[in-house]
């Protein structure tokens, strides 16, 4: 089992996609698992491209915030990785092929962090870890069986909430409390 210095050393040299020609820099992840706690968005946006880190920009904020205030954990506390490493250009989804090339890092980085819990943002990472086409309007509001022992819990992409508001925060909210209680289990 490669460790997950290794896996990042992998993937900062990867060009095994068109997305490696067009970003900045790969962008591995952030924070630890002590917590047992895991993120997982989507793919990095122009600021994570540029800083090295996902969920470094506005959703990042209000993730961060929200996370603090629902279960009382600091940035640091907390695994934070996307399904694909480098920015779509123009912020744009991520294609089939791109998820295809990408995915083999996520599934290290789940194999050597062990988190207990793995909380997805949005469609791409829900759709990607459910192996599903459902979208995630209709996939949260539950918890899902995965490997390991392992539950998730799917929710909106913070930058559904900074778009839409209220609802989508109390959803959010919401689902956070599940990751809560998921983890005291
Ligand atoms: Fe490699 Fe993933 Fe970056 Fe594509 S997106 S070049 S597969 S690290």
């Amino acid at each position: 089992m490669p460790t997950l210095a290794l896996v990042e050393a992998d993937a900062k040299a990867c060009v095994a996609c068109p997305l490696a020609a067009t970003r900045t820099q790969v962008v591995f992840a952030r924070g630890d698992g002590s917590s047992g706690l895991m993120f997982v968005g989507e793919a990095p946006g122009r600021d994570e491209d540029l800083q090295g880190a996902p969920f470094v920009g506005r959703s990042g904020q209000l993730l961060d915030r929200l996370v603090a205030e629902e279960l009382g954990l600091a940035r640091d506390e907390y695994y934070v990785a996307n399904v694909v490493k480098c920015r779509p250009p123009g912020n744009r989804d991520p294609l089939p092929e791109e998820i295809a090339a990408c995915h083999h890092f996520l599934d290290a980085q789940i194999g050597e962090v062990a988190p207990r819990v793995i909380v997805t943002l949005g469609n791409f990472a829900t759709r990607y870890l459910l192996a599903t086409t459902e979208g995630i309007t209709r996939l949260r509001g539950r918890s899902y069986p995965y490997r390991d022992g392992i539950e998730i819990v799917p929710t909106f992409h913070p930058s559904a909430a900074l778009r839409s508001g209220g609802a989508v925060v109390a959803d959010m909210r919401a689902d956070l409390i599940r990751a809560k209680r998921a983890l005291a289990r």
